[in-house]
């Protein structure tokens, strides 16, 4: 499983893209959230229109989710040909199909398929094994286990880690997990924090555990609170992974 980080960083960053990873083998290819800033990005690494297979919401904050719109026009406008499958909570997926049809309007259809799914707590997508569990966030939002090829990703888009999504990091070869501020947020915030996330880089023995959608100004200290820890880091875009070498490389 090989992960490319289009985007982490926060809702207004000036520094980095918006809410995206790309997931893909050999045989698929998943694109986690899609944040406004985050069709350039795929059009800057170039590839086929065809070769993303599905799209999988965390939730429906415009920085994880308003780059549909132009994600799917340019689709179309380059003929896109794939049927693409787009998970997302049901609640939220009548705000998605509203971004969807603003792509071609006013046409009320797309020269591909879009079969939209609902996010279940769990369910096989090809070989991968998904699995959800919301955090504690101001919308509802779905963090992502995938386990594939014994290789685990977990990431969290957004919002303050539960027991529930916590139970999804273990084990996992890389974990994504929001993190706002370098210090501590009150207990019943919808953020997560670093003094958070070391614990559950040691509590749980994860190999490496990204920072993601951090805040601009927390980026320098998060950075030097990351320094003692060899597998916590702060994410940055264009960081690239492939979790079947176990070792982490950087594009
Ligand atoms: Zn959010
Ligand atoms: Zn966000």
């Amino acid at each position: 499983m090989k992960i490319d980080v289009l985007g982490c960083g926060s809702a207004f960053s000036l520094q980095q893209n918006t809410s995206a990873i790309r997931v893909f083998d050999e045989n698929q290819q998943l694109l986690i959230d899609c944040g406004p800033t985050i069709p350039r990005a795929l059009w800057q690494r170039g590839g086929d229109v065809n070769d993303i297979d599905a799209l999988y919401f965390t939730h429906i904050h415009p920085d994880h989710c308003s780059g549909l719109t132009a994600l799917l026009n340019f689709w179309k406008s380059f003929q896109r040909q794939k049927p693409l499958i787009i998970w997302a909570q049901r609640e939220q997926r009548p705000v998605l199909m509203q971004l969807a049809n603003l792509a071609n309007w006013p046409q009320t259809s797309l020269c591909f398929d879009i079969e939209w799914r609902d996010s279940e707590p769990a369910w096989q997508w090809q070989g991968w094994q998904m699995h959800t569990a919301f955090t504690h966030h101001e919308l509802p939002n779905l963090a992502l286990r995938i386990e594939a090829n014994d290789q685990t990703l977990f990431y969290s888009g957004d919002g303050r880690p539960t027991p529930q999504s916590i139970a999804l990091m273990h084990n996992a070869d890389l974990a994504f997990q929001e993190c706002a501020s370098a210090t501590a947020l009150p207990a019943h915030a919808s953020h997560g924090d670093f003094p958070g996330c070391l614990a559950l880089y040691e509590q749980l023995h994860l190999p490496r555990l990204g920072l993601y959608h951090c805040n601009d100004a927390a980026l320098p200290a998060l950075e030097l609170a990351c320094t003692p820890w060899p597998g916590l880091f702060v994410s940055r875009d264009g960081l690239a992974f492939d979790l079947s070498r176990r070792a982490e490389g950087c594009a």
